[in-house]
């Protein structure tokens, strides 16, 4: 096939008739309302006229920060439409934070919500931006208000695979927010995988409810639909119960591991609710065992649990169909056609089945680097052209891989590794433990001692010492934590992820180290 960047190639997945139903909104103002595939091709030719008509530099940046909504969707697509570069910000990002992506991104157009228009405004003049419109999750703001008066065709921009159609801000939990660059053939290479891998088939329906300013809900739930021509039922936000209603009439759902525990906490999850789905994909954050089992239990569904990241899109997924193998819990699969997964100790040598080591990648998935920064770009990369993920795992026996933590989240106490996902996984199958993180903070002693903060089940009252005396008789003395907390939640992004940056910060004076 021949690429033509995103925008072509999720074009060419819309059904030949575009009177049908694109997206149903679920929530939100005037919900439900129904998007036809035509609206979504007109849509987009409006804003991707507005666009056009401000007469941008080649690679210009439209920075986005709104409130999720189908119009933010088709902003997304007008802005691949057009030809320009993607740069979507967390809903929840504050005034400093804005700041730092405007001046370390300079983007020609800022998109914000109306409320937020005067400070966003501001920053976005004062950092050089020309042009700030408005959008609003009712169908208000000038960016509508402007595209209404453009017309409805548009001939889509023709991109080569490796120009640029996105910077993705990683989280930053330590050091600056780095712009992970992604190209169109990027996305194209792994939207079209992904459709073949997880079976996207006629008749397909997903429940949207992922925010849309993250690799997972933008590209890989929005990707995956938009290029199967398969409606959307669009959630602005996650509500479980109603989620569970709308799995009647649903094939396909993505979550991240959050959502799943949500959805197991109503009485309405049942076989019988979910007996019209598909498949169940889970991702972004570790899927716990216990979620994995329970979810089988409660539904019959064997969640699909994925791995990738904002610089790589999808990296590896565990089977759909049964004749690829089983969907081993407690791993994130194989690697996805295409893409190179290896794993290397710290000499660089690789790592033999079962032993854990650095996980680095290959393949047309991985970004094209760090924006303006290109030193940092070139430590991420061996040698030999793979990328360092950052993240620790193993590959088994079976060739399914393992993640064990994130590299700088391992713990080294007294010149021991501790894995935080080993004691995790212990402490979590305890009797009213409902999830723990372990973190290593600094020590006078042994470099960092082990720590582990816990969460009880509802109800369940958890003791320190009990917890520590079960692990002493289990494993090693140098991974059992020196101190338990016992807290009522662990702080989260907003994709699910714990931040144990937070944790550590909260906690840093414990041993005087
Ligand atoms: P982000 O760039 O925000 O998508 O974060 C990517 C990171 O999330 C990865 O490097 C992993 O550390 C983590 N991650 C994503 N999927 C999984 C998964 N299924 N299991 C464990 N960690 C995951």
């Amino acid at each position: 096939m021949v690429n033509a960047g995103i925008f072509a190639a999720l074009r060419d997945g819309f059904p030949a008739d575009l009177d049908r139903i694109a997206i149903e909104t679920a929530d939100g103002p005037g919900a439900p309302l129904a998007y036809t595939w035509r609206d979504l091709e007109r849509g987009t030719a409006m804003m991707a006229n507005v666009l056009a008509s401000l007469h941008l530099a080649d690679g210009s940046r439209i920075a986005v920060q709104t409130d999720k909504s189908v119009e933010a969707l088709m902003l997304y697509l007008a802005v691949q439409r057009a030809g320009y570069v993607y740069l979507p910000l967390n809903s929840a990002y504050q005034q400093h934070e804005i700041e730092y992506f405007i001046r370390d991104a300079e983007p020609a157009v800022v998109v914000c919500t109306p409320k937020n228009f005067t400070w966003i405004s501001r920053l976005a003049f004062s950092g050089g931006t020309k042009n700030v419109f408005t959008l609003g999750d009712d169908r208000t703001g000038s960016l509508l208000e402007r595209a209404a008066l453009m017309s409805e065709q548009h001939a889509p921009a023709v991109k080569r695979d490796d120009d640029l159609a996105a910077i993705l801000y990683t989280s930053g939990t330590t050091g600056r927010s780095k712009g992970a660059m992604l190209t169109h053939g990027n996305l194209v290479s792994n939207a079209r995988v992904l459709k073949d891998y997880w079976g996207w088939q006629l008749g397909d329906v997903l429940i949207h409810a992922l925010p849309i300013f993250h690799v997972h809900g933008l590209f890989v739930a929005s990707h995956g639909a938009l290029l199967n021509g398969s409606k959307m039922i669009w959630f602005s936000r996650f509500d479980p119960k109603a989620t569970i209603e709308r799995f009647a009439e649903a094939t396909v759902f993505m979550g991240v591991p959050t959502l799943y525990t949500r959805l197991l906490g109503e009485a309405g999850l049942t076989p019988d609710a979910c007996r019209h789905m598909r498949v169940f994909i889970s991702g972004s954050a570790p899927l716990q065992v216990e979620t994995f089992d329970a979810w089988r239990e409660r539904t019959g569904h064997t969640i699909v649990e994925r791995y990738g990241m904002s610089e790589t899109v999808m990296l590896t997924s565990n089977p759909y169909r049964e004749a690829d193998g089983e969907r081993r819990r407690g791993t994130v699969g194989f690697p996805l056609p295409g893409v190179g997964v290896r794993v290397r100790n710290e000499r660089g040598e690789p790592c033999p089945a079962g032993e854990i080591g650095g996980i680095e990648v290959k393949g047309p998935n991985v970004f094209a680097g760090y924006w303006r920064m290109p030193e940092k770009t070139q430590e991420e990369f061996t040698a030999d052209g793979w990328f360092k993920t950052g993240d620790v795992g193993l590959i088994d026996e079976r060739g399914y891989l393992r993640i064990v933590g994130r590299s700088k989240d391992l713990v080294i106490t007294g010149g021991y590794n501790v894995y935080p996902a080993e004691i995790e996984g212990l402490i979590n199958e305890m009797d009213g433990v409902a999830e723990s993180a372990v973190i290593g903070l600094p020590h006078p002693d042994f470099g960092e001692g082990v720590v582990a903060v816990v969460v009880p089940k509802p109800g369940a009252a958890l003791d320190g010492d009990t917890i520590v005396g079960s692990l002493k008789q289990r494993i090693a003395n140098f991974k059992v934590p020196k101190q338990v907390f016992v807290v009522d939640e662990l702080p989260r992004n907003t994709m699910g992820k714990v931040q144990k940056n937070l944790l550590r910060q909260q906690h840093q004076g414990l041993f005087g180290g």
